[in-house]
């Protein structure tokens, strides 16, 4: 594992008995490989330990055969055209870096899964595939100051937001029950405002719920750390300590599994999805990334000039990165619930930008200038000669609408959606920084060994001056920056199709198949999966939206109004019953007309955008009518309910 070697077949054998051993005497009778494919969530298909002996009777059996490989039926997996129907073999392959465990009564073995002509599948292959070229680029880079360095791991600590709401209220909700998101729904008189929530005491109902998952997550070996009551009513958040990267995803995928199996063990539900209430804050996935040589973190400056001169190459190289390939970290976090979460003021806007907090821009600016001739500046950093001044860490995290910032010893990508793997993340944000590091030292090349110290800093100065755009310290939830941005000429690509497009541009193809990370049948397959589950949530929700509004809005609209004709037709017949029983009528014919305009849309099934403008419209029409008619007649539970009743 620690030297990537390949893996001799009676090790294997091996290590099978020993994982059997391990996981019978835990209780285990099943054994899955257990992966990641395209879809929302893991896959996984048990077998048992056991076989026939032969003589009527049984024994346990786990080779190293069917621990290393296994071939799974894939063709109902996503795979965006790789594989012809007469040709529905994968193959599930062990990844012996993600350590097994135990899910009740079976040993989970985090596999890659392939197709039978060798493309991935899945999200699992591709990120040990940007791992591997991350590493290697950096130890390049790394040897120019230190010829001992032999690997560089990257680490990650997600931190996962979640809402919780009752299940019985729940079950009431088709909305919630078939997309994962309220498609209708008043806001609340009281949500967020007070915001009495965020780091509140946690109810016991729910600290009883944590702490169930958090035991179960341990016995697991995720180690989850941090708990604590979010921003919106009914949201939580959960993080672990951040674990080599590879790893932490799976763990996070792991979790996301174990919030909602233990919320439902106690009445409750977890939702995942981005942004299943409006007019309070969505859910994210912050993305804590860092890179180490052993024990040292290189996004670690440290105290003397020797470490800064790597911790400013490093700081260059990911500026560079983030600026070249924005629209892929964009594209990373696209689907169909963080399109109403992104740029709504409550998440960093869908314009990447870097935030390094005014101590590290200051050291930057100097750096840029520290090559120049002149400078009316006195101060100014020279590489590998300059100590830089302790960085607080505190201090720079106070920038909460910035998409990627860097974090004291971090940089936090925070723009992911909480219902999504970690994985598509840092595929991009591994492979476009090796690619940077792989530019720098092409570079550092061809310079005469005498000349390192200043060709180094003639090439930072160069990047900084050359990607210096990205960085913005500002508010990012203000008008301002999209004009600024669009200035500056960064991209701002709002919607999910918009986002996916960078996955076809030929400039990035090229740059995953030089660094051996996706090929471009994967890359537009993976295009065609992501675009088509976009396409296929939006319709799903326009579908029950028009179900939900004829059988249940129109219907409760219709019954309230003959309650009030009665009034309206009685000898106290007067002004206000005239005028309570136009209102209804008026939002009947609303909801009614917005219902079958977005079906009209909805038939031709040609113009999503416009499928989405005509359901929030409808939307707006059922919220309207929610504050019209008579409560015991409305029915669906209110987000007051739901949101409060926990
Ligand atoms: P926040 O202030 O954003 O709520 P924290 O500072 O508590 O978050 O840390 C969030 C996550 O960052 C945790 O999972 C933590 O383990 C992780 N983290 C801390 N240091 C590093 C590091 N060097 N590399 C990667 N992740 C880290
Ligand atoms: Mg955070």
């Amino acid at each position: 594992i620690d030297h990537g070697a390949p893996l001799d077949r009676s090790v294997a054998d091996a290590v099978a008995a020993g994982m059997k051993a391990w996981a019978t005497d835990m209780g285990a009778t099943h054994y899955t490989h257990w992966f990641a494919p395209l879809t929302e969530g893991t896959a996984e298909k048990h077998d048992s330990f056991f076989e026939h002996d032969g003589k009527g009777g049984m024994l346990e059996e786990f080779t190293g055969k069917l621990l290393v490989q296994q071939e799974p039926d894939a063709s109902s997996f996503p795979n965006g055209g790789i594989r012809n129907t007469f040709e529905a073999r994968g193959y599930s392959a062990w990844d012996p870096s993600s350590p097994a465990f135990i899910v009740d009564d079976t040993l989970c073995i985090p596999t890659v899964f392939i197709a039978y002509t060798g493309e991935s599948l899945d999200y699992k292959a591709p990120l040990l595939k940007a791992l591997r070229a991350l590493d290697r680029a950096a130890v390049d880079v790394c040897h120019y100051f230190n010829p001992d360095v032999r690997k560089v791991m990257a680490y990650l600590g997600w931190e996962q937001e979640y809402f919780l709401v009752d299940e019985g209220l729940y079950a009431a909700r088709p909305d919630l029950l078939l997309t994962g998101r309220t498609l209708m729904g008043h806001e609340s008189a009281k949500n967020q405002q007070l915001e009495d929530h965020y780091f509140g005491a946690i109810k016991p109902r729910i600290l009883n719920f944590m702490s169930e998952v958090e035991k179960e997550l341990w016995r697991m070996g995720i180690p989850a750390k941090t708990r604590h009551n979010e921003v919106a009513p009914a949201q939580f958040e959960i993080a672990p300590v951040f674990e080599e990267l590879n790893v932490a995803v799976d763990h996070n995928m792991v979790t996301m599994e174990t919030l909602q199996k233990i919320a439902d063990r106690n009445d409750l539900v977890c939702l995942l999805h981005e942004k299943p209430f409006e007019g309070v804050n969505g859910s994210g996935k912050h993305n804590n990334w860092s890179i180490s040589v052993g024990e040292k973190n290189l996004l670690n400056p440290g105290n003397n000039p020797h470490e800064n001169a790597i911790f400013l190459t490093v700081l260059c190289a990911i500026i560079k990165a983030v600026d070249e390939h924005a629209d892929l970290l964009r594209s990373s976090t696209a689907n169909a619930g963080n399109d109403h979460r992104l740029g709504a003021n409550e998440a960093p806007p869908a314009i990447i930008s870097i935030f390094l907090g005014d101590q590290l821009t200051d050291i930057i600016e100097q750096l840029e200038k520290g090559e120049a001739k002149s400078s009316k500046h006195g101060s100014q950093i020279k590489v590998g000669v300059d100590t830089l001044p302790a960085l607080p860490a505190d201090v720079t995290d106070r920038n909460r609408t910035s998409p990627f910032a860097f974090t004291g010893n971090k940089f936090e990508f925070r723009a992911a959606g909480s219902s999504q793997s970690c994985a598509n993340p840092n595929i991009m944000l591994n492979t476009i920084v090796a690619e940077a590091f792989d530019e720098i030292s092409t570079y550092l090349e061809s310079l005469p060994k005498e000349e390192f110290q200043k060709g180094l800093q003639k090439k930072l100065s160069e990047i900084i001056k050359a990607h210096k755009r990205i960085i913005f310290n500002g508010d990012g939830y203000k008008e301002e920056w999209k004009e600024e941005a669009k200035r500056r000429g960064l991209p701002n690509l709002r919607t999910t199709p918009e986002a996916l497009k960078p996955l076809l541009d030929e400039k990035n193809i090229a740059m995953f198949e030089k660094y051996g990370v996706l090929n471009r049948v994967e890359m537009v397959s993976r295009y065609e999966v992501f675009i088509e589950e976009f396409t296929r949530k939006v319709l799903i929700e326009a579908g029950l939206s028009i179900n939900i509004s004829r059988t249940m809005i129109i219907p409760a609209i219709s019954a309230y109004l003959s309650k009030l004709s009665s009034a309206a037709n009685s000898p106290w017949k007067n002004a206000a019953t005239d005028e309570i029983g136009k209102c209804a009528a008026d939002s009947l014919s609303e909801v009614l007309n917005a219902t079958k305009s977005l079906e009209a849309e909805f038939e031709k099934k040609a113009d999503i955008e416009k499928i989405k403008e005509k359901m929030a419209h409808l939307r707006k029409c059922v919220d309207k009518a929610e504050g019209i008619v008579e409560d015991s007649l409305w029915p669906l539970p209110k987000y007051r309910e739901l949101l409060f009743i926990y």
